[in-house]
């Protein structure tokens, strides 16, 4: 799952024209290399492919279709080294169904004042050029991120490499396979959302399977499998000692290991890279999955508590756009507040199921009983969340739309120890305050699963939201309520119109 980036390409575009004679297309070929390979040699987290000078309709045109063919091509950077009169952008441009990143550089950092001379500047025109590419992608309404900078100033690699991050996420989800075992919770509001919408505009597919099917896969797992996961549980955590071979839960924790094996499997041989449980729909299992699910989202798998496809789909994209960064992320829930007067705070957690990979230090394997659900205790594990800043996610179905709303945030090591809190947790302050944050959440009917990443910043986020084309509203430190609500009021407009009939 760590390799979630292999195989993917960025195409490098270059447009020209044939006006200029071959030597001066020789110098743009040469010189829009050397761009590419500086963006790629800065740390691009995805293969950059340069493709030859483009000069005219035709080559432009084949050139789109066959990034939009190739399953491999993630997204398309596109520099008008020299002028590329745009008519010849018009058919390439309508077809093209893959991201888009119009980089406006120029292969000199500096004018060279002594000596420019008008060879000089019809081989370095970039700064009307890509005018001429900016505009037809406006009156084309091209989707974007227009990234501007020299190809060395770490700036541009930096915010290009987001773009790329984000690229790359969206062509996961594009052929994602999400497994439900069970529906939503009953009477439950935000988990549900329109699955075919969810299909066409975002490309996940998602699917029912009887609970049963994978208690069949539970209870086929090997004996001799089980004991080699539980060795490996006993060297990847502190477990209790009434967990640990000999002790007098022991069983328990095979079972659990046995929870892992059959639901890794099923998953694998499926093909799927999400997945939902319900604690009201567990058929055969004897404990509600609770350290598989954390270990499987550990390894990049998306998952939601309840049914919630959606935050399960967020959450396996989210984690593929942070494929390689430090910082973890996870399913989370808002849970609890801490309201002392200037130093509120969130605790966030669930019932079982948060990620270790925003652990602070080394998780504690335990058990203990679940209030809800009617099974045997489940094995889980224990952790505070490391402290830094991070974003909280949700995805929310508005009936007409998917709304992505985000809040910036600070976790923080709790104020005090939780002794008596048997599950993972983390706990954060949001900016600007809870307050606002919290009335510009309800305000945007933002769910109350997300996912929480101290990998991924907001412009992850808005270059994720460009190229699929939904709403984002983010809560940071310079958001007002008031703003915020009439934001709002000017994206239902937007959105709706932009639907068109
Ligand atoms: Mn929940």
């Amino acid at each position: 799952m760590t390799e979630a980036f292999t195989g993917r390409e960025i195409w490098f575009l270059t447009g020209s024209q044939g006006l200029y004679g071959a030597d001066t297309l020789r110098q743009v070929a040469e010189q829009s290399r050397q761009v590419a390979d500086q963006l790629a040699g800065a740390g691009l987290p995805v293969r950059l492919v340069w493709k030859p000078v483009l000069t005219d309709a035709g080559a432009i045109r084949r050139t789109c279709l066959e990034a939009n063919a190739d399953d491999a091509c993630v997204g398309l950077i596109a520099w008008m080294h020299t002028f590329s009169p745009a008519k010849m952008w018009i058919a390439g441009l309508d077809a093209l169904r893959k991201p888009l990143l119009h980089l406006h550089t120029q292969a000199n950092r500096d004018l060279p004042w002594a000596s420019i001379d008008m060879d000089f500047m019809n081989l370095n025109q970039a700064a009307h050029g890509d005018r001429e590419f900016g505009y037809v992608q406006s009156r084309l309404g091209v989707a974007r991120k227009t990234v501007a900078g020299h190809a060395a100033d770490p700036a541009v690699a930096e915010r290009t490499a987001t773009w790329a991050r984000a690229a790359a996420a969206r062509a996961d989800l594009a052929t994602l396979k999400l497994a439900r075992f069970g529906d939503n919770m009953r009477d439950v509001a935000v988990t549900e959302g329109d699955k075919v919408e969810a299909q066409l505009r975002l490309g996940v597919s998602v699917n029912t399977y009887g609970v049963n099917d994978l208690v069949a896969a539970v209870d086929a797992a090997a004996d001799a499998d089980v004991t080699t996961l539980v060795k490996e549980y006993d060297q990847s955590y502190r477990l209790a000692p009434e967990l640990r071979p000999g002790g007098e839960r022991h069983d328990a924790l095979r079972y659990a290991a046995r929870i892992e094996l059959g639901l890794r499997g099923f998953l694998k041989d499926g093909g799927f890279g999400a997945f939902t449980t319900n604690f009201e729909d567990l058929g055969g299992l004897r404990q509600l999955p609770g350290l598989a699910v954390q270990r499987l989202m550990a390894d990049g798998y998306g998952f939601g508590g309840e049914g919630d496809w959606k935050t399960a789909t967020l959450l396996r994209t989210l984690k593929t756009a942070a494929t390689g960064l430090d910082g973890g992320t996870s399913f989370m829930e808002d849970y609890t507040y801490h309201l002392e007067p200037g130093r509120e705070l969130i605790l966030g957690a669930h019932m079982l199921e948060v990620c270790p990979s925003i652990a602070a230090a080394t998780p504690t394997g335990e058990i203990h009983p679940l209030g809800i659900g009617g099974r045997e205790d489940p094995v889980r594990l224990v952790f505070d969340a490391a402290p830094g800043p991070a974003l909280v996610v949700g995805l929310a179905d508005l009936g007409d739309r998917f709304r992505l709303v985000a809040n910036e945030i600070e976790v923080v090591e709790p104020a005090e120890p939780l002794p008596n809190l048997p599950v993972a947790r983390a706990v954060w302050r949001p900016r600007p305050n809870l307050r606002t944050s919290t009335e510009a959440w309800l305000t945007a009917g933002g769910p109350h699963h997300t996912v929480l990443t101290r990998a991924l910043g907001a412009d992850h986020l808005d270059d994720l939201a460009e190229m699929l084309r939904v709403e984002l509203v983010l809560i940071d430190a310079d958001t007002t309520v008031r703003r915020f609500t009439r934001e709002l009021r000017w994206n239902q407009a937007y959105f709706r119109l932009a639907q068109g009939l």
